[in-house]
């Protein structure tokens, strides 16, 4: 439950530097000694989970940045759409049970399109195989199953099971949101996931530590999503690469719990490990009014202990000085989370670009912006607006992020406020955050939207490459909505009605939490808690299924005692930004999540090949034909398969960045990569692609990038020296999952 998630002295290790007294419980734990140090927030929690408190942090050397730890998460979360990769990969370890309590949310793979109602309808029925698959291993192994209908993965997370001081994971790269109840949520890939679901250690090199100190406060026009689109200014998409984010400082104790949620939630879109809080008085009122008082009189007394905040004098790696007082809305994008331009300057900026000064569609919700307190803002504003007789100008669509926010806001009018103006209130789901947007107008041409979600990366909403997506707080959507241009300042312009008089909106004003209280909506959404395992269930994957398939375990590289990976041919060199968006492409290729040979035809699509600067081209230098072929890069990478030549990629700056998404590690190995060689990776994807057998270098010197080139060959000099001989235990599972051919083979082989 989430009670137990809170820190207690028991658990607790290395606090002010005492010796602390573990009493000798199940674990057979005794005194344990450690130097004297203060901690932060980050530190208290992550610590309080250590796999082996006695011996998880060394010999008290230097901790973040270099030493790797190995935790023991409370909770696993997982989406709709990697819940299949990691449930298929959970099966094959062989355990009738998850170790520790875990949740399936439908939510990724409801498509926007004509309303809540059909478009769930009409999902329901086009997904029902993956749904069918998805709930009854759900039943099989006792995980929650929350129903396609009841909402995201991060919102029903916040409202049912975050709590202070917690420790989860999620298959979902903005499993973060949860941090504003406080706790350490991290998103993982499935495989990262199954360690946890199966009780093996998950390791996580201790992250350095930001810390970013909130003075003044927010008001009128500015809200926290402004807080984060500001900061992802400052650090760009790398900044948070390999550390926490932990914020302190007055101004985080005027802020809404979700309004912390939503900074947490972005903190995604500058690569953070996760983003935390301590505990404050407005996350007490959070889980009083979503039911869980013992939670937060556990967290009260875990406060007053000390244990849900920064020791005095603890040190951050790094500290940010932002004052509220003195920002204001920003719009970032479009095509990057880390473009941040001030309202004020917008409008010059659009012109600046020779954009057209039009907006096609505003979109507000989504797992980032769909509370009660982001509702009633946006709600005031489209009163306002009714009120002079404006409906919006161009389509409004709106996703709210769980059926109680839902039903709260259908109870509360707001619902029909939104509707009254214009809105279309879409399903409890990602929809067009996730690219599941059926849209019918502006295809292929240039086009601007305003979404108060948190990623826009090329093509990500409504699969049109030339869509401008930019990123707004949902008042300042809202309110362009009603404008129909990008030049609109709702701060300091006005609208002209019909009548000819000119019409100002009043700075937006809501509440944090329902004054009667949430309401549940239909609880026929919401699953049996803690459900146990029925083991003789049979878990459905249907004959010739094309969205499932069973999956087979890769060969190992190092065969017949081979301790030097096979001479490689180098596929492609892939030049910029290569997210796993890019990798792995969403949108319609949804569907494919739990067929591996399915979705990866999918493979780079969108990467550019930096030989001759096109994108989804490679070419294929050992064609039967004699001359180099041109082809696709899935095309080339599946005729080096079906050669079985092993082959590697040369990629670029933070290859892999952007979501969990294992299938970004996965499609590659299935083609036969072994090695990517990076000017540098993504977190998430560096440990999914070790996962997953390949080997991930990085470039001693960076400009070595361009030196090589495809259809040349790479043979590994020395490997066998580094896989033989490494002193470091977690460096040496790593090496034992690469020569089982992966980490799944390695947890297998430990079963027998
Ligand atoms: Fe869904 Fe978008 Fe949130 Fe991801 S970011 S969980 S796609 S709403």
């Amino acid at each position: 439950s989430g009670t137990a998630a809170i820190i207690t002295p028991v658990n607790r290790i290395g606090y002010l530097g005492k010796d602390i007294h573990i009493p000798t419980g199940e674990d057979g734990m005794g005194p344990v000694s450690r130097p004297i140090w203060t901690e932060l927030v980050a530190e208290k929690i992550l610590y309080s989970h250590l796999h082996d408190p006695v011996h998880g942090l060394g010999d008290g050397g230097r901790i973040r940045g270099e030493a790797y730890l190995q935790l023991k998460p409370e909770r696993v979360a997982m989406q709709d759409a990697s819940a299949q990769m990691a449930l298929l990969q959970f099966m094959s370890a062989g355990l009738d049970r998850c170790a520790v309590p875990t949740s399936i949310h439908c939510d990724h793979l409801i498509q926007a399109s004509d309303g809540a109602e059909a478009d769930l309808k009409r999902s329901i029925i086009s997904n029902q195989e993956v749904f069918d698959f998805l709930e009854s291993a759900a039943r099989k192994f006792g995980i929650e199953f929350w129903r396609p209908g009841s909402g995201i993965i991060h919102q029903i997370v916040l409202e049912n099971y975050a709590a202070p001081g917690m420790l989860m994971l999620g298959t979902d790269s903005h499993t973060p949101n949860a941090g504003g109840l406080g706790m350490l949520a991290i998103g993982v890939g499935g495989a990262d996931a199954v360690d946890a679901m199966t009780g093996t250690p998950w390791e996580l090199k201790a992250p350095q530590i930001v810390g970013v100190h909130l003075t003044g406060s927010l008001s009128g026009w500015t809200t926290t999503k402004d807080l984060i689109l500001h900061l992802a200014g400052k650090l760009t998409v790398r900044g948070g690469t390999g550390r926490i984010i932990e914020y302190f400082g007055p101004g985080v104790h005027s802020q809404s719990c979700t309004g912390l949620a939503t900074i947490a939630n972005m903190g995604a879109e500058v690569g953070a490990t996760t983003s935390t809080f301590p505990y404050t008085s407005n996350m007490r009122g959070y889980l009083h009014a979503t039911g869980r008082g013992p939670v937060a009189k556990a967290a009260d007394e875990a406060a007053g202990k000390g244990f849900l905040s920064a020791d005095d004098g603890a040190e951050y790696d790094e500290v940010i000085e932002i004052n509220l007082s003195d920002l204001e809305p920003t719009i970032n994008g479009p095509f990057t989370p880390d473009l941040a331009t001030p309202l004020s300057k917008f409008g010059a900026f659009v012109k600046e670009q020779g954009w057209k000064d039009e907006l096609s569609a505003g979109l507000i919700g989504s797992c980032t912006n769909s509370s009660y307190e982001d509702m009633t803002r946006v709600a005031d504003l489209a009163r306002q607006a009714k009120a002079a007789g404006l409906t919006t100008k161009v389509p409004f669509l709106c996703t709210p992020g769980s059926e109680q926010i839902r039903a709260t806001m259908e109870r509360d009018n707001v619902t029909s406020t939104l509707q009254d103006v214009g809105a279309v209130v879409l399903a409890n789901a990602c929809g067009p955050c996730i690219g599941q947007w059926k849209r019918e107008d502006k295809k292929g041409e240039e086009n601007a939207i305003l979404t108060s979600f948190n990623r826009n990366f090329k093509s990500r909403n409504d699969g049109n490459r030339y869509t401008m997506n930019f990123l707004a707080s949902p008042t300042v959507v809202t309110a362009m909505a009603f404008s129909g241009s990008l030049s609109f300042n709702p701060m300091t312009d006005s609208l002209t009605l019909d009548s000819g008089n000119r019409f100002k909106f009043s700075p937006p004003s809501g509440q944090d939490l329902p004054s009667t209280g949430f309401t549940p909506g239909d609880t026929s959404f919401y699953p049996l808690p803690t459900p146990e395992p029925q083991p003789d269930a049979e878990v459905v994957i249907q004959k010739d299924s094309q969205r499932l398939e069973l999956l087979e375990p890769f060969t190992s590289p190092f065969n017949d005692g081979n301790l030097e990976l096979p001479p490689l041919k180098v596929l492609m060199r892939v030049r910029g930004k290569c997210t796993t968006d890019h990798i792995s492409a969403a949108g319609p290729w949804l569907k494919y999540k739990g067929h591996l040979t399915n979705i990866s035809e999918n493979l780079l699509i969108t990467a550019v090949n930096d030989e001759g600067g096109d994108v989804n081209v490679a070419f294929d230098h050992d064609a039967p034909s004699g001359i180099t072929e041109t082809g696709t890069i899935p095309g080339v990478a599946k005729r080096l398969k079906g050669r079985n030549q092993p082959w590697a990629l040369v990629v670029d700056e933070n290859y892999g960045e952007g979501s969990a998404r294992e299938h970004a590690a996965l499609q590659p190995r299935f083609y036969g990569c072994n090695l990517i060689v990076a000017r540098s990776f993504a977190r998430i994807h560096e440990t999914n692609l070790k996962k997953q057998g390949v080997l991930p270098l990085w470039f001693a010197d960076k400009t070595d990038y361009s030196r090589i080139g495809s259809g040349d060959m790479i043979e590994t000099v020395g490997l066998a020296n580094l896989l033989q001989g490494h002193p470091d235990a977690i460096i040496k599972l790593r090496i034992k999952w690469l020569h089982a051919g992966s980490a799944l083979n390695h947890i297998r082989s430990q079963m027998k």
